[in-house]
């Protein structure tokens, strides 16, 4: 799953992740090498989203080109693990 993918599925409320199919770590973006065994191999993992809030910050002053966006919240959130994922 390439990034943009990853972004244009949770744009449309579908959370996606990729398990590791040899050491089975969860990651979120999707990315090239597990941080976790450094393999290379990945299946899609379907997520919930059920978490806990750990972290929020309300943007009034946007970056270029999101003046139009603010406010607007960016929340950090501590996803449940293997809640709702596939073959959890
Ligand atoms: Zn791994």
């Amino acid at each position: 799953m390439t990034s943009r993918e990853f972004l244009e599925r949770a744009g449309a409320g579908e959370l996606i992740g990729i398990r590791c199919t040899k050491c089975g770590d969860l990651a979120i973006p999707p990315r090239e090498l597990c941080p976790a065994c450094h393999h290379r191999g990945w299946e899609e993992a379907r997520l919930s989203g059920e978490g806990t809030i750990a972290s929020y910050t309300v943007i009034r002053v946007a970056p270029r080109g999101h003046a139009g966006d603010v406010p607007y919240a960016i929340v950090a959130v501590q996803l449940r693990k293997g809640s709702g994922c596939s073959g959890a």
